[in-house]
């Protein structure tokens, strides 16, 4: 799929930049979990993946142990992150952003849209 030489100047492929961030507020653009809203819990930039709180659940069957009862445990399991998009407080959707660099040098993104800034508060 990708040629060789293609991606000259561009990261390598494992080094490949994901658009969300641990932390931020993303919502769900495709698949099962479509329109869902939920903060990025973990990023797996190799994978181009991202774990989504509340999103993309999977029952996972625990064997009892003496240390707990066992039974059915929900986890979020990573989804891609080309079925994320970035969500805009101000204009309740998810958008698309462009960066920007502040007076004190900080690069942030910020709405295509409204120009607010999107960066987690933590
Ligand atoms: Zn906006």
């Amino acid at each position: 799929m990708i040629k060789r030489g293609a991606n000259k100047g561009l990261p390598k492929p494992h080094e490949a930049k994901v658009h969300v961030k641990k932390n931020d507020t993303v919502v769900v653009i495709a698949g099962r979990d479509k329109g869902k809203i939920g903060k990025v819990l973990q990023v797996f930039p190799r994978k181009g993946r991202a774990i989504v709180e509340g999103v993309n659940i999977v029952k996972k069957h625990m064997k009892p142990t003496p240390y707990s009862s066992g039974g059915i445990v929900e986890k979020p399991a990573p989804i891609h992150v080309s079925n994320l998009m970035l969500y805009c407080p101000k204009c309740k959707r998810g958008v698309k952003v462009a960066k920007k660099i502040l007076e004190d040098g900080t690069k942030v993104r910020v709405c295509k849209k409204c120009g607010e800034i999107i960066e987690p508060k933590e």
